[in-house]
């Protein structure tokens, strides 16, 4: 296990993870295109391995699921960093881009295919899902 370090675009928000990381997929929610203008590639962490400095901002959603999300962002330069979601308690998905080193952890699925753009790069070497993942895992991060 080694050290992950990341923070948004201003430098405000850092962060540092010290745990292995959990499934890394790419989500292709309407609700991760309206945060990323794309997919968001995401990767779960034990809540309390990442340790925050700064003091990010949040915005609550009633997910499709039921679920209610809560999206963490910089206040000043608007970087998406963490999502937590009431489906997967002491889980939290980091946003891959926000990684010093993005190249660190590789998604390994497609999620929620079925609402992506017609012009989406969607890596068909990968594990797809047109809807939530199948396992009983969370499904939108
Ligand atoms: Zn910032
Ligand atoms: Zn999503």
């Amino acid at each position: 296990m080694k050290l992950l370090t990341g923070g948004c675009l201003c430098g405000e928000i850092r962060y540092e993870i010290s745990a292995d990381p959990g499934p890394s997929r790419v989500c292709w929610c309407r609700d991760c295109q309206r945060i990323a203008s794309n997919g968001t590639v995401n990767v779960l962490f034990p809540s309390n391995a990442i340790r925050i400095t700064g003091t990010p901002s949040g915005h609550d959603k009633k997910a499709d699921s039921g679920n209610l999300v809560t999206r963490r962002f910089c206040a000043t330069c608007g970087s998406h960093l963490f999502s937590d979601s009431t489906g997967r308690p002491g889980l939290t998905v980091v946003r891959i881009g926000t990684l010093d080193d993005p190249s660190a952890i590789k998604p390994s699925t497609n999620i929620w295919v079925a609402s992506a753009p017609h012009w989406a790069c969607v890596d068909q070497s990968l594990e797809r899902f047109d809807g939530p993942p199948a396992a009983a895992a969370p499904a939108k991060t």
